[in-house]
């Protein structure tokens, strides 16, 4: 054996031993609370990383009287971070919970093991990303700047062009679709088996376009949701016609469930790791009608849970699946190599804390330039490595000029589209490749 291989092979070995260290797992899940998932003090009184595992709990008062709603001891680290990435909420929330039942019964119950479907397709195993699954999610659904206004994601200017001024709009729906269709063929080109949770421009995570969801769907889910939440006046008054604005419908209905059934397409998916495409705004330069001279990008992942953002029992389960399983420090890992593709790529400088109040009040900094632990709905909702990129600001002088450009042809793909949001796909694909290519990928579990 040569010395190489044997130091390796020891710290391999050290590192399997300290897993059945309970002290140092004290440790190392205090310490990874602190700094990915605790944005408000208040989070605290939620949880307890003790002697023996972690606990969950509903309330605060519920932590004082030692009544946890999940408990996972150190032994049970392992399979509990198997059985969560396979399963659902629906269906490991009353698993969780017939667990602790009988736990007071003296009885235990195993964690289930039965992987959702993962039938592998052929793959030319001479490709640089054979065997590697991909989900990418373009976010937001507008098509156009009509559907951009409803769901309030679009640019609108007027800016000078020569003695006179051209306006120049477009949705953010529609920067998002191009981006990832184009990343998502020339991915597929090096043998990745990619899925979009939209399969066109007009089209919804639901395979439809908003009014068709809207008239086959849109009922069916306001009714659930009034059921769910019988005390909120926005579903009722949608119910009852007082509130009529279609806004109002796509806000409180549509989004909130759209979101989800992103979420479980993925899940369904059961990717390797899931990309989410968005382009930012200047926070500052709102209503943007016109242009800011500031331009940033920067990548979102899981963590940073603010106070009241563990009030519900789905919530309090994903804030246990970050805590327990390594998603965010995958997350960190792989967004990484794409914040360093879109700052050289893009020409496009990272954010740091200060260039945008909410990467201080909302976000907590993960230790990697431009890279932001942060509690959205894509970031919780979604199981395994979540690289959510924000490349640049579409409200910016140049970029709002460039995204606007006469559409070009992109040869891997087939797909028309303004050179820049070629450049951004391609921005994406490096990052990815960079990543897969450093090994880091290969070692997460
Ligand atoms: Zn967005």
């Amino acid at each position: 054996m040569n010395r190489a291989f044997t130091a390796l092979l020891f710290l391999f070995v050290l590192n399997k031993l300290s897993a059945f260290n309970a002290d140092s797992l004290v440790r190392y899940y205090k310490v990874k609370a602190d700094r990915f998932l605790a944005a408000s003090p208040e989070v605290h009184d939620q949880f307890s990383v003790l002697n023996n595992g972690v606990a969950v709990y509903a309330t605060a008062s519920d932590k004082t009287n030692n009544l946890p709603e999940f408990f996972v001891s150190w032994e049970e680290l392992e399979s509990f971070k198997a059985a969560v990435k396979l399963r659902p909420h629906h269906r490991f929330i009353p698993y969780m919970i017939m667990k602790r039942e009988l736990k007071l019964k003296g009885r235990t119950l195993s964690w289930p093991l039965e992987s959702r479907d993962n039938a592998t397709q052929f793959h030319a195993p001479y490709l640089p990303l054979h065997g590697i699954r991909i989900a990418i999610d373009p976010g937001h659904i507008a098509h156009d700047t009509i559907k951009g206004r409803l769901e309030q994601k679009f640019i609108s200017m007027k800016m000078p062009q020569g003695k006179d001024s051209v306006r120049l709009a477009f949705a953010e729906g529609q920067l998002t679709w191009l981006t990832a269709a184009i990343l998502a063929e020339h991915l597929k080109s090096q043998g990745a088996e990619v899925m979009l949770t939209r399969a066109a421009m007009n089209k919804t995570a639901f395979g439809r376009t908003y009014e068709e969801w809207k008239t086959f769907d849109g009922g069916v889910s306001l009714d659930s949701l009034i059921a769910a939440f019988p005390d909120n006046k926005n579903y009722s008054d949608l119910k009852n016609g007082k509130l009529k604005e279609e806004r109002s419908y796509f806000r409180y209905v549509f989004k909130d469930v759209e979101i989800r059934r992103r979420a479980e397409e993925i899940g369904v998916f059961n990717p390797d790791f899931t990309v989410v495409i968005h382009y930012n705004v200047d926070e500052q330069n709102a209503p943007w009608t016109k242009p800011t001279t500031r331009n940033f990008c920067m990548l979102f992942v899981p963590g940073a849970f603010q106070v009241g953002e563990l009030n519900d029992q789905e919530s309090r389960l994903d804030f246990l699946r970050l805590l327990l399983t390594d998603e965010i420090e995958n997350s960190v890992s792989g967004a990484a190599y794409l914040a360093l593709s879109f700052k050289e790529g893009l020409k496009v400088p990272l954010a740091n804390e200060k260039d945008a109040a909410y990467l201080g009040t909302s976000c907590l900094y993960s230790g990697s330039s431009g890279v932001y632990c942060r509690n959205l709905s894509m970031t919780r909702l979604i199981h395994g490595p979540v690289l959510y990129g924000e490349t640049l600001y579409q409200d910016n002088l140049t970029e709002v000029r460039l995204l606007s450009e006469k559409p070009i042809l992109d040869t891997v793909s087939g797909i028309m589209a303004p050179q820049r949001i070629i450049q951004v796909a391609k921005a994406y694909e490096n990052g990815i490749r960079n990543w897969i290519y450093s090994g880091s990928f290969r070692n997460q579990n």
